[in-house]
């Protein structure tokens, strides 16, 4: 489908046995598929088939929405198949996305809380924990902002891999997969290796941030439902909508956007503590119900350890206060979410660990800052 007769081919992996993305030439008895010739102007754009050079005119097919069979001695209405211009609405990148804590084995909340006593043991001049607080000041943490714990790990590292690129085009009526659909990955110039993937590994010190699941399941579902219960039905759903559903705001999640926005609004909070822009990055962890905001380059004392250096919590509460006042007034009013609350810069959204949620979700979207307001001041 990518390639072109005319110019130069496309620097992608596609081999000649694979045929897993390829469209049959719909002329009778023809083994052939289709290409698109490219041409010179879009206008021009048309399919051809592999085999034969006669079947290059117009090519007609079954469109499941306007094609109409033969019926009351009408003729069946054929529609013709036309090669779609798409832009980078219609691609999307693939994508693996992790934390991982440089002391722990794995990137669960349990392997963080781990990575933490080491942390602790180490003498860590930074290691902060809720127990370092009074038991008054913890109950705060717990009735208010619905948290069982508040802990610092030191070294926590942000992965993500680029290793090809799909497309998000409708295309009912044909054999493609939904996921996967189109999918190139990158060639590689160096001859030992097939393909390329571009990773960047970031480290810098995290503040997990572990919420009640009672409470969360409480706010989503009145009572309803046990939280794993729920946070396993929400990520078997995210990973059957496609992009344009999520995109659409029509998923009729609860859970995620809930936790989404409450992280999109922590990271705010916490960029303002701070008052370092670009060294940050924050992930939601939805089976465990836990937010990890993660330093992202090196900025010794003046990055999060900033937020718990308070011995007492004081600034880690007001950190708190402050997010609380972003989920809750939003100088526009706004019914889930807009630029003048939690939406953030596109290219810093990238909430979901791929262990839990595959594939790419649009920035900004799965987000519900009246959800998320509702779980501070529950109790
Ligand atoms: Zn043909
Ligand atoms: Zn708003
Ligand atoms: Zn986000």
């Amino acid at each position: 489908m990518q390639e072109s007769i005319d110019g130069p081919g496309p620097s992608v992996v596609i081999s000649k046995e694979d045929t897993r993305d390829r469209i049959a030439c719909p002329e009778n008895n023809c083994s052939g598929h289709l290409h698109v010739n490219l041409g010179d102007r879009l206008a021009g754009v048309r399919f051809f088939c592999s085999e034969s050079r006669n079947h290059n005119d117009q090519f007609y097919g079954q469109c499941p929405t306007c094609h109409k069979p033969a019926a009351d001695g009408e003729e069946e209405v054929l529609s013709e198949m036309r090669p779609k211009t798409i832009d980078a609405k219609h691609t999307q990148p693939l994508i693996l996305e992790d934390i991982v804590s440089n002391d722990g084995t794995g990137t669960s909340l349990e392997a963080l809380y781990e990575a933490s006593e080491i942390n602790q043991a180490d003498d860590d001049t930074y290691h902060w924990n809720l127990d370092t607080i009074t038991p008054g000041s913890q109950a705060i943490f717990y009735d208010t902002f619905s948290l069982n714990d508040v802990f610092t790990v030191s070294d926590v590292s942000s992965v993500s891999a680029v290793y090809g690129y799909e497309s998000n085009v409708d295309s009912r009526g044909t054999d493609l997969e939904t996921h996967g659909r189109l999918a190139r990955s990158f060639s590689s110039s160096d001859s030992d290796r097939e393909r390329t993937a571009y990773l960047t590994r970031r480290e810098g010190r995290g503040i997990v941030f572990d919420l009640r699941t009672d409470v969360l399941a409480d706010v989503v579902s009145n009572g309803d439902a046990e939280y794993e219960a729920i946070a396993a039905r929400e990520l078997t759903q995210l990973n059957d909508f496609d992009t344009d559903e999520i995109a659409d705001g029509e998923t009729g999640l609860r859970l995620t956007p809930l936790l989404h926005a409450y992280q999109h609004a922590l990271y705010q909070a916490a960029i303002e503590e701070t008052g370092l822009e670009d060294f940050l990055a924050a992930k939601v962890l939805i089976e465990e119900g836990a937010i990890v905001l993660v330093e992202q380059r090196d900025v010794g004392a003046g990055g999060l350890s900033q937020i718990t250096m308070n011995k007492t919590g004081s600034v880690l509460l007001r950190t708190l206060q402050r997010t609380e006042e972003i989920l809750s007034d939003c100088s526009r009013d706004c019914t889930d979410a807009c630029l003048s609350c939690v939406f953030t810069d596109d290219a810093r959204c990238h909430p979901f660990v791929s262990r839990e949620v595959e594939g790419y979700v649009p920035a900004n979207s799965l987000l519900d800052r009246h959800l998320a307001a509702e779980v501070i001041r529950r109790a």
